[in-house]
């Protein structure tokens, strides 16, 4: 189908729309000064046949004759009125004026004396609008006539103005109507050129805002915004790639190597052995790095409906602490608890039982020997809120929020073992049900993880 452009068919709708009112207008008014105008006329005639039928009961023949004439004469000459005198048979004794001209019978209604007036309107000759009345009058009847043109003009001139105006008033709505509409419309068309010149290698530029605050201006900045988080979206999708690229093409390239001198010279069964072991360590911190990012993956989806459940948290980190407490004792770290809060939230168990894993974890692993690690529930109105705190090296101040980012370490501890992804899969797990992950830290005092879950 052919598009039709919206300024068209705003156009055509204001155009419908003047069509529909003018003409509602028009026809009241036509009916309105139609029906008064026959109303004049039926008085006036009125007027005219009652004067007669007074002067008929009263009067000679000879002098009735000249109270016809006499009537007719004063009358306007456009109103073309006509009288006619009939016996009390219905017999015409007498017409004048209009009437002699163009002589019409009694209605058999007014000669049985069951219609009063008897008025009707009659065409006489071709296109003579008359109307015609007649009354009783002893000893007869007096029957008269006017012309109704006269009356009707007024009427159908309104009607032609309307009519001949209509065509004109159209076609002036339906022009202005576009050009509004295509005013309106502009800041739409600045939308879509814009939108088309921005691609996934160009979502720096922006559609123009006018600051009206209308909808459309709404719409602009709705759409930036859109376009400046889709652009986030795309700048980090882009420096993960690369960064897991990366990440992945070290130990790959290691292990390479290792296999190209392992197969160089003919080695015994032993470093044989030895060179396979050193290369299934090598292929599971690789398989470990895909597995953390496909769990980053899996957190960002955010949390199916099916995969909550009524989760004990204090039961669930009771677990968690009970796997860490051999590797804080080896790593002579003190590790502390206080899980007395009654702590149940809809979640799913696997999910924050990796979440907690990760921050004790870290804690451990960047508490020196001799240090305390500390564990505690809280458990305010709508929120559980539990603290990792440790008293270890800390994160300095210009990695606070850095550390939440894929593959971010501090860059004077990369001995340590991990990649950089624990800290972001946790953030998202948080975040899928529905709560936050923050960091406090003072460099050389150590460092508090709060995370914040909403208990229902
Ligand atoms: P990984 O531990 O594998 O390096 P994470 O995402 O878990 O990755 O942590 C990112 C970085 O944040 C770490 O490299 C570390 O420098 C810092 N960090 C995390 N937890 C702590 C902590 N408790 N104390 C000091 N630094 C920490």
């Amino acid at each position: 189908m052919r598009r039709i452009s919206i300024g068209v068919q705003w156009a055509l709708r204001y155009t419908l729309a003047l069509l529909v009112t003018v003409s509602a207008f028009g026809i009241f008014t036509y009916t309105q000064i139609a029906s008064r105008t026959e109303s004049d006329a039926r008085l006036v005639l009125e007027l005219q046949v009652n004067e007669v039928a007074v002067h008929a009961a009263a009067a000679e023949p000879d002098e009735m004759l000249e109270t016809l004439e006499r009537g007719i004469a004063s009358a306007d000459p456009e109103l073309k009125l006509g009288f006619a005198l009939f016996d009390g048979d219905g017999e015409l004794v007498v017409a004048r004026g209009s009437l002699a001209r163009y002589p019409t019978p009694l209605p058999a209604g007014v000669l049985a004396g069951e219609d009063q007036s008897g008025a009707s309107q009659v065409e006489v000759g071709e296109n003579y609008p008359y109307l015609v009345m007649a009354i009783r009058a002893y000893p007869g009847f007096v029957q008269g006539a006017l012309y109704t043109r006269p009356f009707v003009r007024n009427a159908r001139d309104v009607r032609d103005i309307y009519l001949y105006s209509l065509p004109v008033l159209l076609l002036l709505t339906a022009g202005l109507g576009y050009g509004l509409a295509r005013g309106s419309l502009r800041p739409l068309a600045e939308m879509n050129a814009t939108a088309r010149r921005i691609s996934g290698t160009n979502l720096e530029e922006r559609i123009p805002t006018t600051g009206s605050r209308d909808e459309l201006d709404e719409l602009a900045t709705t759409l930036n915004d859109m376009i400046a988080r889709i652009g986030r979206s795309v700048e980090r999708t882009r420096r993960f790639s690369g960064n897991a690229a990366h990440e992945l093409r070290t130990p790959l390239n290691a292990l390479r190597s290792r296999l190209e001198v392992t197969l160089e010279q003919p080695r015994d069964a032993e470093e044989a052995r030895k060179a396979l072991e050193e290369t299934a360590a090598e292929v599971e911190g690789l398989s470990n790095v895909v597995h953390a990012m496909m769990r980053l993956a899996q957190s960002e989806a955010g949390l199916a409906p099916e995969q909550r459940s009524m989760v004990d948290l204090q039961a669930l980190l009771l677990e968690v602490v009970e796997f860490f407490a051999p590797l804080a004792e080896e790593a002579e770290v003190e590790l502390v608890t206080h899980l007395d809060a009654p702590a149940h939230l809809p979640g799913d168990p696997s999910w924050l039982h990796e979440l907690f894993a990760n921050l004790l974890d870290n804690a451990i692993k960047y508490t020196p020997a001799g240090g305390r690690v500390e564990l505690t529930v809280e458990r305010t109105d709508d929120a559980l809120i539990v603290r990792v705190q440790d008293d270890g090296i800390g994160v300095p101040k210009e990695d606070l929020t850095r550390i939440f980012e894929p593959f971010h370490r501090v860059s004077d501890r990369s001995m340590a073992p991990g990649v950089g992804l624990g800290l972001p899969i946790s953030r998202e797990i948080a975040r899928a049900h529905g709560g936050e992950l923050s960091v406090e830290s003072h460099p050389g005092e150590g460092a508090t993880f709060v995370v914040q879950l909403p208990v229902s």
